[in-house]
């Protein structure tokens, strides 16, 4: 029988030379079947075993663009040839890597046999094979095919290599393609259209690269089918021509050739002397990737975004703050007291308003990363960040998840989580999407600026880059251990995609930030709007009962009529400033009586009981039940943690919903210390991930068993630290 090879590879590339070298004598020529390309098959054996070989002629690509890569490809799929020996030529690896990747992607089984290495060497370039070979994870075997070295060795690869499944290289072609891929598979797979060729991903990517032959075939069979994929097709097509000025074909050739570059720079190439050569990209990587000035660079990159976000969204924040302000002022004084009252006000508007009101900030941050991401920066972030997160078990794929989750400041773990999509490895993805949740998320913030406010306001600046630090050591000594324990495993070798600088249009920058922003206005109307409800329905019910509102009833009633008394009788003598004085001592008194109500209420409520009963336990990390309620509350959301306390902790005149008076009120409170705000900073940074990122990581995790493990392990990791901290603390004040 023996082993059916192919050699294929781009024209020139010394096919025919090594076809000689291998069979000799024994070959014969043909054509093949209806056109007139030359076909060559022979025959090698010995001790390796025997060999059935074909010559396929040369191509640059995999699209049926010429009738030679029809034929070359046709062949692949009808024969299924168990190994497919990509010839290559050494001397200019980056353009021959571009058929290997195609034959990747095809899902072949591929051997690469490095040619023309005599030709390379005199140019002064050396190639690390075996790195090549980890990083695609297929056989590398340099060779002369002139002079016949390396064949033996070419063989025995082939011959030991004998996986029959092979999962097909995915490459990411930027979210725009790729959502549109995932949902042109699910149709392909569905109706079964070339499944028995090509795997569906493939088949799309072909329609996309409007490949003629796939096109034809698609038009032939289900109409209904093809409609749906050109659909597809034509929508991708005026985006990316609307955003980042380009079409399907040049982007899938450029991210291509970026997941080859990212390959190349990974020091495979160990000499190169021809550098007059390097193209604009590269030039540009040379000082923005190096290894000392690049990540002086990405800091500076770093802190304009963030100063960017910070001071540009002030305003529009304030202006969204009042609005919000004024509509719950509006409907405060429209509605009568009650239930609806409180829900609209306390439920609805402080809320799902209080997350709408970050919209500005949102906008702004995404406009940076939008603009980082279009011009193709954020992919060279990832690369220079992968040696230090390759130490904890991560990837750099994993970077850009933990910026976006909040890495510097203000992010959101949501996106993040869906960011790890980028991750290629199950495990390495897993390890990143349960640790994003550590960083410091928009929602974190106010919290954190409360605490700091109130407990270390010499040391502001100091206080938060250690917070930050602290957030991001945690994450990855974390993913170090669950990469060590729960999802131990190999780590992958990183290879993404570089493709080459572009300059973004403002426009393409726009919509881009438009579509996020819209994401996130989504969650605040749908999620965020329904658990707040929840959350303040469990702070409401069940109220007090009859008796004890009866005490309060009482106890107003007595302040009433003392006053009403005292003023009647002091009519005539009291001047009107002593009159407008005691009236409002009377007020003074009612509403002392009304937030002592509303605090027994919500000692009573759902949340105050669940709180109460809590507090045996955190009372070992300095917590008492207001603040209980208010983590719990926070797991529906983190700002809710100020909000609730706010609420909690309402004993005075002033208004509970102003920050700086709440951080005045926790000062003077009792049990409240710089220590006891570090144990719930700490707390804060490590606890059970809010509900919306526990149903994203649920999704994206593909099990509710993962979700699960984030709220139990981080509550309980939390809690350790605060515990740890807060009893070492109180040891050494
Ligand atoms: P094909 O188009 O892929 O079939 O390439 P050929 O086998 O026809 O080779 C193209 C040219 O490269 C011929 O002149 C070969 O002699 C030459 N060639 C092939 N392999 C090597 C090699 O390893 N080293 C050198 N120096 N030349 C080679
Ligand atoms: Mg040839």
């Amino acid at each position: 029988m023996g082993i059916a090879i192919a050699l294929a590879g781009n024209p020139n590339s010394g096919k025919t030379t090594l076809f000689n070298a291998l069979t000799g004598a024994r070959q014969h020529v043909g054509n093949y079947p209806g056109v007139t390309v030359e076909k060559k098959e022979g025959k090698y054996s010995d001790d390796i075993g025997e060999f059935n070989i074909v010559d396929l002629p040369g191509t640059y690509s995999l699209t049926a663009y010429s009738m030679e890569e029809v034929v070359a490809r046709d062949y692949l799929v009808n024969e299924k040839p168990a190994m497919v020996v990509d010839i290559i030529d050494a001397s200019n690896l980056e353009r021959n890597l571009y058929l290997c990747v195609q034959f990747l992607e095809m899902g072949m089984p591929v051997t690469i046999a490095l040619n023309m290495m005599d030709v390379a060497n005199k140019r002064g370039i050396e190639i690390d094979h075996k790195k090549l070979s980890k990083l695609l994870n297929i056989p590398v075997v340099p060779t002369i095919a002139r002079k016949g070295h390396g064949k033996k060795k070419l063989l025995q690869a082939i011959a030991a290599k004998s996986e029959s499944n092979i999962e097909p290289l995915k490459i990411s072609y930027g979210q725009d393609i790729d959502t549109a891929l995932d949902e042109m598979e699910d149709m392909i797979k569905s109706s079964g259209f070339l499944t028995n060729r090509y795997n569906a991903r493939w088949t799309a990517i072909k329609y996309l690269e409007n490949d003629g032959q796939v096109k034809e075939l698609g038009s032939k069979g289900d109409k209904n089918l093809d409609l749906q994929l050109e659909t597809i097709v034509e929508k991708v097509t005026k985006h990316l021509a609307a955003t980042l000025d380009t079409h399907p074909e040049g982007m899938i050739a450029d991210q291509r050739y970026g997941f080859i570059n990212s390959i190349l720079k990974q020091g495979i190439i160990k000499r190169y002397h021809d550098e007059n050569r390097l193209q604009i990209s590269d030039k540009i990587d040379k000082v923005v990737t190096n290894r000392f000035l690049g990540p002086i660079i990405m800091i500076a990159i770093i802190m304009g975004l963030y100063k960017f976000t910070f001071s540009y969204s002030e305003m529009p924040v304030s202006w969204f703050e009042s609005f919000f302000g004024w509509l719950s002022g509006a409907v405060d004084s429209a509605l009568p007291e009650g239930l609806l009252k409180s829900l609209i006000v306390s439920g609805i508007i402080d809320g799902a308003g209080g997350v709408l009101g970050f919209v500005p900030l949102i906008m702004f941050m995404f406009f940076g990363v939008s603009l980082l991401e279009d011009s193709g920066y954020l992919a060279r972030m990832s690369f220079m960040l992968d040696r230090i997160f390759r130490m904890f078990g991560l990837h750099g794929s994993s970077v850009m998840a933990f910026i976006i989750s909040g890495g510097i400041a203000g992010g959101c773990a949501v996106p993040g989580v869906m960011a790890t999509r980028t991750l290629k490895s199950p495990k390495e993805r897993l390890a990143t999407l349960l640790t994003v949740p550590f960083m410091n998320c928009g929602a974190k913030l106010p919290v954190f600026a409360l605490l700091i406010a109130a407990f270390f306001s010499e040391n502001e600046a100091q206080m938060m880059l250690v917070i930050t630090l602290i957030a991001w050591f945690g994450a990855l000594i974390v993913a170090r251990i669950l990469r060590s324990t729960v999802i131990k495993g190999e780590a992958t070798p990183f290879v993404m995609e570089l493709p080459p600088y572009r300059m973004p249009t403002l426009k393409g920058i726009l919509i881009h930030t438009w579509e996020r922003t819209w994401q996130y206005i989504k969650k605040a109307g749908t999620v965020i709007l329904g658990v707040s409800i929840i959350i303040w329905a469990m702070m409401t019910f069940p109220g007090l009962d009859e008796n004890q509102s009866k005490l309060f009833e009482d106890q107003r009633a007595v302040i009433t009529s003392q006053a009403g008394y005292a003023i009647l009788s002091d009519i005539e003598t009291l001047e009107s400033d002593q009159l407008s004085a005691q009236a409002s001592a009377v007020k003074d008194n009612l509403s002392r009586v009304d937030l002592d109500e509303a605090k027994a209420g919500l000692k009573n409520s759902i949340a105050g009981r669940i709180g109460t009963s809590l507090e045996g336990l955190t009372k070992f990390a300095g917590f008492d039940w207001r603040t209980n309620i208010a983590l719990v509350g926070g797991f529906a959301a983190k700002e809710v943690v100020v909000s609730t306390l706010g609420t909690a902790y309402s004993l005075g005149e002033v208004d509970p919903e102003e920050k700086g008076s709440l951080s005045e009120r926790l000062k003077s409170a009792e049990g409240w210390g710089p220590l006891t705000a570090f144990s719930l900073i700490i707390f804060t940074i490590f606890y059970a991930p809010c509900f919306v990122t526990v149903i994203c990581i649920a999704r994206e995790a593909g099990s509710w068993k993962w979700a699960g493990f984030s709220v139990v392990f981080n509550t309980v990791l939390a809690f350790g630290l605060s515990v740890l901290c807060y009893q070492v603390g109180s040891v050494i004040m």
